[in-house]
Formats: structure tokens, C-alpha cells, sequence
């Protein structure tokens, strides 16, 4: 069968979502597809996703973005990690940070080291020996890849910024690479007879949009995947029960700190994300056990700095699609799934699955092969990230109100209760290949959560008393020492990447 190249693609919706698969494509694919986006400025944007995750850099640097400049037009900030308050117990606090904790001894992981010492009377806490723990309390930040000579890796880290911001930035580089971006609200999804593929748009102006190949990017609504193609939607509420929020912005307080923070309440959580301009909160309850105005109330009693608008409510149901790609449509961003934002997780995934659909770019006969594989992959991602974030309600030990009740005794997915298993009983972690958490996220996730194993292993007894005190001192000596030679995060901003 000779191949049959894509001519057209049609992005419907202008959120991260969006620009980020129109600048990724524009980037990569040949001139001789023409790309198009359509938005709705009267419909708008979620436009709430304001934290991420180190792996985001990695689309920064493919699409060859100025960090400096990406900084400074998102207002953005750097993030080292989040600090859970509240989660095992109310007032624990722990913080999950991008690093590893400590280094790596003969081939075994540290915390082996640290179980051992812990199992023969030390009262020394993991984060002891984490830079990223050190970096934040100290709230210092500057890039480092490495930690002078040592084993030790240097600042894994991640941004927080303005999400609208963001999209704009995206969309000049989008539009700069040739993409056509069109104003206005679909009306109507056209679907070819014969193959049920989608075969065009029409605008509620009568403006009509053919293309080979539509990416789905208009929100939870799934305009093109849900209500024209009728892919239905996978439910996980009884493991992500939180399914509302509201979101308020604040005046920014100081210290500008590298971190986000997120503060479990009664019915769900709140969120701290440190902008230069200001800083993002937002309430995630389910509304099984609180109400709206309830929720708000909280948000707002917890706020750190004079709130700059009213707050603003949204609805969401966590989970997956049945099928992320279904005949010529790829949904991408919130039509795609939604696991809520604990671990700030979604413009990761949008990034991955714009990078798979690239990979995986079809012709246009769509092989089942292709879409298949798709699917299998996206629905792995999606599991595996479901997972984690289950582990943080679940390995709860708190039973103070129904919600934190609810999510202690709820039957847990055999895939997480396995990892937990294991942990608690040899302190292994095992990583599944394709799991976005590496040990280390699992590893401070279970310790702060106070899952403390029974055991380490055995390899941790090779060393000599001695050699664990001298090995575990020198591994807080050297995070000391990095340390101390940081720039402070806000100065290090003011100098770098200051927004006007
Ligand atoms: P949207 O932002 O909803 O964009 C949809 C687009 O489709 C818009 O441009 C709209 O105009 C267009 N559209 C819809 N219908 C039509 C139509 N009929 N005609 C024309 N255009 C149409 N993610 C993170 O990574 N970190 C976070 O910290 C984070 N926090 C979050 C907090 C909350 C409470 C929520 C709900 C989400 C959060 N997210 C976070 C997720 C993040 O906001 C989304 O993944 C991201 O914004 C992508 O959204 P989207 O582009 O898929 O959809």
C-alpha cells in the first residue's frame, strides 16, 4: 500500500493543551503540513495549571526555548518539590522534591543505609540528607548538575507560572513557525459516512474546517473524542474522589519560596504556587463531603497574602477516556483524562502524548497497529501517575472526618497495594518501566506518609559501623557545603530572569 502523507492537521482548542501540541508539531513535523488551531476566547481556557515537573525542561529544550526568557514572559518562579502538610496526620509535614535523597553506596540505594542506621538507634530523619530539602528550607536556587565531584546529583527542578501567560508565549512561537490560528466557536463536528472519521469543523460564523488528522484539545468536554465520536469516559472517583475546586489568586508574600505547598483540609487540599507577580491557591474538595461555599470559606481563611479576585469554581471528574486516539482524532490535555492536580501532573502529560504522537505520527490510512500501540502506552502513563497520587489519600492515617476516612479504608488498586506491600516489608521499591515517579518520589511520598518498612536490604550491612557514621556524615556534609554556595531563589530571579 503506498503511503498517504498527512496534509492537514487541525488543533481544536487554544489551552496549554493546544499550544503546546501546535508548537511541538510546528517544530518538528515538515512545512508541507499545514497546521491549524482553533480557539474560542468567549468559552476560554482552565487556565489554572500554573506548577510542573522537572520533565517539562525537556520540552523547553526541544523546542528551544530561552530559559531565562521562559522564566521571565510566565513570571514564572522555580520549584525544587511540594510540601505535604497535614496528609498522614494532621500537622506531619514532609516535603516531595525533585531529588534524590542522599547517594548511592556500592551499588545500593541510600535509604537502605539510613534504614539500617534508623534500625540501630538513629534518630536521624531522611530528609537530613536531601539537598533539594536543604535548597528549599534555605530557600535557595540556582541550576546545578552536579554536586562538585560527588556522586550526588545537583538541583532537579521544575517551574511554576502563569498559566495564561504561558499560553500566549507558546502561541506567538506557534504562530512564528507558520501555524494559522482561528478565532471562533464550533458549532457543528461532521463525520464521514463511510468511515465514521471526523471529516470537518463548522464555526458558529458558517466557516467550515477539513482536515486529515483534528487533535482534540477543547477541555474536559471532549468536543471532538466524546460528543462527535461517542469514545466514553473511564471514571475513577472511588480512588480520586476530589472532583471540584475553586481558585483564587493572592497578593505574592515574601520569601519567595522554591516549592509549592499543599495543605490537606477536612474534604480535600489546598494549593500555594509562588508567582513573581502573585500567588496561585486553590481549594481541591469532593463535594460528597463538603459544600462549595464551605470549601471557599477554607481557601480563603488560609491565604497568605490580600486576595486579587473572586474566587473561581471548577468541576472535574478524575479519570481516562476509553480510548485517547480513535479513528483520525487524538484527544490531548483535559479531553484525554483528568487525575487532579496533587502532583501537577497534566502539562506533563500533554507533553508526553504530543512527543508520542509525534513519534507514533500516522499516514493517513490510521493503522490499527498505530492507534493501538497509542493507547496502550497513554493508558499505562495515565495508571502508573493514578497510582501515586492514590498513595498520597490512601496512606493516610488520619480518620478525623469522613473524607480522610473514606480514603483510608477504600480498597486501593492491586497495582498500588503490591508497591506498598513490598515497601513495607523489604523497604524495595521496585520501578516499573514508564513510571514518570522515580524511587525517590515513591521512596519520600511512603516515608513522609509514615509507611516506615520492616526491613532493609541486607547489602546495607556491609559497611562497618564506622563506615555507615563516616558515610552518612559525609553525605550531609557535602549537601551542607553545595548548600551554602547557592544564590537565594528570589535573588538569583531578580538577576536572571526578573519579569518587567
Ligand atoms: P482548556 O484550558 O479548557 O482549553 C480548552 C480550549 O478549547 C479553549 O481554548 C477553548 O476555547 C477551546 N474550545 C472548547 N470548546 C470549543 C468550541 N466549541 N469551539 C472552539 N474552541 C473551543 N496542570 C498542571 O500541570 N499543573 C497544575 O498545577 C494544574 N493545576 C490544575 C488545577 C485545577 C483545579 C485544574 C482543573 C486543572 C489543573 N491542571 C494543572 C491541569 C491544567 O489546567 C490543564 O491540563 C491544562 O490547562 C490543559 O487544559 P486544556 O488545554 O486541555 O483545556
Amino acid at each position: 500500500m503506498t503511503r498517504q502523507p498527512i496534509e492537514r492537521v487541525l488543533i481544536v482548542g487554544g489551552g496549554t493543551a493546544g499550544w503546546i501540541a501546535a508548537a511541538a508539531m510546528s517544530k518538528l513535523l515538515p512545512e508541507s503540513i499545514g497546521i491549524e488551531l482553533i480557539e474560542s476566547d468567549a468559552i476560554g481556557t482552565v487556565g489554572v495549571g500554573e506548577a510542573t515537573i522537572p520533565q517539562i525542561r525537556r520540552l523547553n529544550m526541544m523546542l528551544g526555548l530561552d530559559e531565562a526568557e521562559f522564566v521571565r514572559e510566565t513570571k514564572g518562579t522555580f520549584k525544587l518539590g511540594i510540601e505535604f502538610n497535614n496528609w498522614g496526620g494532621k500537622g506531619d509535614s514532609y516535603i516531595h522534591t525533585f531529588g534524590d535523597v542522599g547517594m548511592p553506596f556500592a551499588g545500593l540505594g541510600f535509604h537502605h543505609y539510613w534504614l539500617r542506621a534508623r534500625a540501630e538507634g538513629s534518630n536521624a530523619d531522611l530528609w537530613q540528607y536531601s539537598l533539594h530539602k536543604k535548597a528549599c528550607d534555605e530557600r535557595k536556587f540556582a541550576p546545578m548538575e552536579r554536586v562538585g565531584r560527588t556522586p550526588m546529583t545537583g538541583l532537579a527542578y521544575a517551574f511554576h507560572f502563569d498559566a495564561g501567560l504561558y499560553a500566549k508565549y507558546l502561541r506567538r512561537y506557534a504562530e512564528q513557525r507558520g501555524v494559522i490560528r482561528t478565532e471562533g466557536r464550533i458549532s457543528k463536528v461532521e463525520l464521514d459516512g463511510e468511515t465514521g472519521r471526523i471529516a470537518s469543523v463548522t464555526l458558529e460564523n458558517g466557516a467550515t474546517r477539513a482536515a486529515d488528522l483534528f487533535i482534540d484539545c477543547s477541555g474536559f468536554r471532549g468536543l471532538l473524542i466524546g460528543e462527535a465520536l461517542g469514545v466514553g469516559y473511564r471514571d475513577w472517583s472511588q480512588w480520586l474522589p476530589c472532583n471540584r475546586a475553586v481558585a483564587v489568586p493572592c497578593a505574592r508574600t515574601e520569601p519567595l519560596l522554591p516549592y509549592t505547598k499543599a495543605t490537606a483540609h477536612d474534604a480535600g487540599w489546598q494549593w500555594r504556587i509562588p508567582l513573581q507577580h502573585r500567588t496561585g491557591n486553590g481549594h481541591v474538595f469532593c463535594d460528597s463531603f463538603t459544600t462549595e461555599d464551605a470549601a471557599t470559606e477554607t481557601l480563603l481563611a488560609n491565604l497568605d497574602g490580600e486576595p486579587q479576585a473572586e474566587p473561581r469554581p471548577l468541576r472535574f471528574t478524575t479519570g481516562r477516556r476509553e480510548a485517547f486516539w480513535h479513528k483520525n482524532c487524538v484527544s490531548i490535555g483535559l479531553s484525554s483524562g483528568f487525575l487532579e492536580p496533587l502532583e501537577s501532573t497534566s502539562i506533563h502529560l500533554i507533553q508526553s502524548n504530543v512527543s508520542r504522537l509525534i513519534e507514533l505520527f500516522p499516514d493517513k490510512s490510521f493503522r490499527k497497529e498505530t492507534i493501538g500501540e497509542y493507547n496502550r502506552l497513554v493508558g499505562k502513563e495515565y495508571e502508573l501517575i493514578r497510582d501515586f497520587l492514590v498513595l498520597h489519600y490512601h496512606q493516610t492515617q488520619r480518620e478525623d472526618t469522613e473524607f480522610w476516612r473514606y480514603c483510608k479504608n477504600m480498597e486501593a488498586p492491586d497495582s498500588l497495594k503490591e508497591k506498598m506491600g513490598l515497601f513495607a516489608a523489604s523497604g524495595v521499591i521496585f520501578r516499573e518501566a514508564d513510571d514518570l515517579f522515580r524511587e525517590a518520589s515513591w521512596l519520600q511520598v511512603m516515608i513522609g506518609q509514615n509507611l516506615m518498612p520492616e526491613g532493609y536490604h541486607p547489602m546495607a550491612d556491609r559497611p562497618s559501623k564506622d563506615q555507615l557514621r563516616e558515610f552518612l556524615a559525609s553525605v550531609e556534609r557535602i549537601i551542607g557545603q553545595a548548600v551554602d554556595a547557592l544564590p537565594d531563589h528570589a535573588d538569583f530571579i531578580a538577576q536572571n530572569c526578573a519579569a518587567g
